[in-house]
Parts: structure tokens; sequence; C-alpha cells
């Protein structure tokens, strides 16, 4: 029987329209509307697409969308000069930086820069070291959203052997935190895993963040596993296709009509045919992303007052 198809669309549906509705109450109780302010420095045509689709998901939610743009010969200085009056600034409660920034820029420094009760990406330090401590902060988004389609779903995660594949700050190392903290029993693999497939075998529930196209094959996944794919990747390339969407014809035939297809690190087709449950590349993880980043902004809102 084909696995079950972990729908991330419907939830964040769900989750936005009771964001909205929490706001509403916050600006019926005297506030103004809570405020995101975007940082776009240059002008890669994703992160384009990545800023407006959170204005718009802001605008939709009653939160306050204030976006800067930056040129992409941005002096450090002068990121840091506009981080700094964000960070001073009242009328915003939260501050997203958007990743990647143009060569010559560290994203690390701007990140940090970044006053930790406006980080509503959750990647300042001192964010990062309350979930190390499993106290209240805020939390990277995309790791929280895999949190929540698992607990939507009923995944009871207290003893399960965990694989994490992929070590970023932003997803790989909080995920495995988070799982952690639920009582699963967490190994994190990366690039310099040995035998990854077996690595991969041992899960019942797989969580995949590596940014590579269809890197997990169906033989990587235990039977009835869970199966989360946090990666989002274009495929361009013909030849790459036919290997990875074998079982996916539908995939093959978007590439060749738009030249270009959306996919996961994981084979979607064949871990439908082994695994219990898995996440759609796009509809999966995505959606809950967004859904993130504006409870993340609610809730520094709330803690800003
Ligand atoms: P990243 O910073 O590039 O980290 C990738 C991780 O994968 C690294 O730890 C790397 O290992 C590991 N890796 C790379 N190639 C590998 C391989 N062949 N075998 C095993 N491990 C490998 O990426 P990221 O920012 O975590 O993002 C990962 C993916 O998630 C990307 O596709 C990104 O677009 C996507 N993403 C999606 C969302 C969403 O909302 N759904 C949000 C954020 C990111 P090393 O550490 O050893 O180099």
């Amino acid at each position: 029987m084909p696995a079950t198809k972990l729908d991330g669309t419907a939830l964040a549906k769900t989750i936005r329209a009771e964001i909205a509705e929490q706001v509403a109450e916050h600006v019926g109780r005297g506030h103004r509307p809570p405020g995101l302010a975007t940082v776009l420095v240059g002008d890669d045509p994703a992160s384009q697409v990545y800023v407006r689709n959170k204005s718009a998901a802001c605008a939709k939610v009653g939160i306050t969308s204030l976006e800067h743009r930056l040129t992409p010969d941005t002096p450090q200085a002068d990121l840091d000069a506009l981080i700094d009056r964000l960070n001073a600034d009242p009328e915003v409660d939260g501050i997203l930086v958007q990743l990647p920034l143009p060569q010559g820029l560290d994203s690390k420094r701007a990140l940090h820069r970044i006053s930790p009760a406006k980080d509503v990406d959750g990647f300042h330090p001192m964010n990062q070291g309350l979930l190390l401590e499993g106290l209240p902060g805020l939390r990277p988004c995309t790791p929280t959203a895999c949190m929540s389609l698992l607990a939507h779903h009923g995944v009871n995660l207290k003893g399960l052997r965990a694989v994490v594949l992929g070590r970023s700050e932003i997803v790989g190392k909080p995920m495995a935190l988070m799982l952690l903290e639920q009582h699963a029993t967490v190994t994190i693999a990366h690039s310099r895993t040995k035998d990854l497939p077996a690595v991969c075998r041992e899960a019942d529930l797989l969580v995949a963040a590596v940014g590579r196209p269809g890197l997990v094959e169906g033989f990587w996944i235990k039977p009835d596993a869970v199966v989360v794919d946090v990666g989002i990747n274009r495929v361009e390339d013909e030849e790459l296709a036919a290997r990875i969407f074998a079982a996916e014809p539908k995939k093959l035939e978007t590439l060749r009509a738009k030249g270009s297809v959306l996919c996961g690190d994981v084979r979607f087709g064949e871990a439908m045919q082994v695994a219990s449950a898995v996440t759609p590349v796009p509809g999966g993880v995505g959606p809950l992303t967004i859904a993130g980043l504006l409870s993340n902004t609610l809730e520094a809102a709330n803690q800003n007052r």
C-alpha cells in the first residue's frame, strides 16, 4: 500500500487562520499590528520570490511587512547600520535578513547583529542556546514546521530512532535538538558519514535536509518509516531527472513542459512505495515554514510590548 502523503499546505492554511485571529485579538487589545522587517540584499531571483511570498503571507494575517532592499555592492557596514536601526525601531517586532547574502557580506555577522528579541528566524546564538537548553525562545521556522507536521499527524516521537540528514545551523542541528527534546533517539548524518544508506535505513523517522535533489533513494528507507523532506531543489537536467523521477513520471513531464521542476532531497515516488508517510515537495514542509515565521513575529510582538 502506498504511503500517506503528509500535506503541509492544508495544515499551513489552518495555522495561518489561527494566527490571523490572534493578530486581530492583539490589535483588538489596542496594540498596533505586529511588524516584520525584511532585508533583501542583491537581486537573487529566488530570494526575491521568497521575500515577496513572506510579505504576502504577512499581509494575509494582518502583520505589517516593511521591506528593505539593498544593492548587491552594499558594504557590510551599511548592512550593520540598517540592522542597528531596525533593532532600535519600536515599529519593528521581527527582523528577517534573507539568505544567502551576496559574496563579500558575512551572513553570520549580520544574523548575530539582530536583537535576539527580534530574531524571528531563530538563528541568533542566544536563541539557539535557549533551544539547546530546552527553554522558551524564538526557534528556527523550518524545524518547527517539521515538528508541527509530525505532531499534527500524530507521530509519537518518544523512543523513535530518528536520523537527520544534514547538520546546518538553520535546519539539521536545531531539528535534531527538537527531536531529542521530544525523546527521539537521534543520529545526525552529513557529507562525511560512512555508508549513508545503511545509517538512513535504521531510521523510523528520516528527516532529509541536504539540498541534493533525489539523494535519498527508496532502498535507503526502512519499511514503514516516516520521511520528512526539507530539501527544495530546482532540477533542469533531463538526465538527472530521468534517474531521480523514474517512479514519478509526472515530474518528468513538468520538466519537459516547463524546463525545470522542483523536488526534494528524497525520491518521492520511490519513498511512497516503502515508507508509511512522506512529505511532498512542494507542498510539505515549505508552506509550514512561512506559517512558523508569522507565528514567531506574533510571539515577538507579544514579548516586545
Ligand atoms: P546547507 O547549509 O547547505 O547544509 C546541507 C547539509 O547537508 C550539510 O550539513 C551537508 O554536510 C549535508 N550534505 C550535503 N551533501 C550531502 C551528501 N551528498 N550526503 C550527505 N550529506 C550531505 O543546507 P540547509 O540550509 O540546511 O538546507 C538544506 C535543504 O533544505 C536545501 O535544499 C534548502 O533549500 C532546503 N530548505 C528548505 C526550507 C523549507 O522551508 N522547506 C527551509 C530551509 C532550507 P556537511 O555539513 O558535511 O557539508
